[in-house]
């Protein structure tokens, strides 16, 4: 199933893992979006080379995997630097005939050696998906992508995306709710009009958090701050204290009618769980 027809008739709930690296097998990633399923999410999202993980080979075999157990969609996200049209077309039959009826299409990290070959902007690869028949998603920032002059010029370039055939987008993580909002009506003033599916990231540690506010830019705002000055050096109560302050984003984003709601997992089934609970327990989800 596509998920912009999903996205036309509710506020869609999802995770995102990414594929195995290290130790992990593709048994084990397949076992993590198995237990996550339990939640009902909507569909669940796989990642592409991630952070320049380097496990790309295994995105397909995961979304296969997540698609044929049937208990919901799969999304495959795909990076085009320093791909070429034949290595997209071959992806794009290797979804097809997984089943996997939606692609996440990106530009990928600027990395040394990676250069563009026939793809220079995430809106080249949308522009080129568009012909496969895919549903295809794009990623946007409500703070502004980081190599981005000002979130104004940011808003443009993703219009141009949009313009380009984006069905629908998924946010950076953020921290701050009241950032997405100012984002949320600066996308009506551009007119750009697809669904918007926030991605929420609960913080897992004081070291987490950091890198993650360098690699993309979010900022820290001083309530999560002092959420973790009050759980000092223990690092469960660092833990425990980033997933109540993302159950709580998600509660109040449910609330102010956002599209969808998409969380970044990490590959943790308990964060699956806990954020199913909360917007569960606060009626935005039903059993
Ligand atoms: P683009 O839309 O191309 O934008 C990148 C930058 O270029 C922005 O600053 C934009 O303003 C600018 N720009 C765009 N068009 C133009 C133009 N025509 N002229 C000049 N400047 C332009 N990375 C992975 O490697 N694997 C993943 O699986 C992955 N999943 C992600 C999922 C989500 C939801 C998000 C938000 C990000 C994900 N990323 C992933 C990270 C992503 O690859 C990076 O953020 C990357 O730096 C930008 O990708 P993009 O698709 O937004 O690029």
């Amino acid at each position: 199933m596509r998920i912009d027809d999903i996205l036309k008739g509710k506020q869609t709930f999802s995770f995102e893992i990414f594929p195995p690296k290290g130790d992990m097998s593709v048994q084990q990633a397949t076992a993590i979006a198995d237990e996550l399923t339990l939640n009902h999410p909507d569909w669940i999202s796989v990642t592409f080379s991630a952070g320049g993980s380097g496990n790309s080979q295994h995105t397909v075999g995961v979304a296969k995997a997540i698609q044929q157990a049937g208990k919901t969609q799969a999304l495959a996200h795909l990076t085009c630097l320093g791909s070429s049209k034949q290595d997209v077309d071959a992806y794009v039959q290797a979804i097809k005939d997984a089943g996997v009826q939606n692609v996440l299409a990106l530009r990928g990290d600027r990395v040394p050696g990676r250069e563009a070959i026939d793809f220079e902007h995430a809106s080249d690869l949308v522009s080129y998906l568009k012909g496969t028949g895919l549903c295809v998603g794009a990623a946007c920032y409500p703070e502004g992508h980081v190599e981005s002059a000002s979130l104004r010029e940011d808003v443009e370039h993703l219009k141009a995306k949009v313009d380009a055939g984006a069905d629908f987008l998924v946010t950076q993580l953020f921290f701050n709710n009241d950032d997405f909002y100012r984002f949320r009506d600066l996308l009506v003033r551009a007119h750009i009009k697809v669904p918007v599916v926030v991605g929420i990231m609960p913080f897992t540690s004081v070291q987490q958090i950091q890198r993650m506010a360098f690699t993309c830019g979010a900022s820290i705002p001083s309530k999560v701050i002092k959420r973790l000055v009050a759980a000092g050096d223990d690092k469960e109560a660092q833990r425990r204290a980033g997933v109540a302050y993302a159950c709580e984003q998600l509660v109040d984003l449910a609330q102010n009618g956002v599209d969808g709601l998409h969380i970044y997992t990490m590959n943790r089934p308990s964060i699956g769980r806990a954020t199913h609970d909360c917007l569960l327990k606060a009626g935005y989800l039903k059993e």
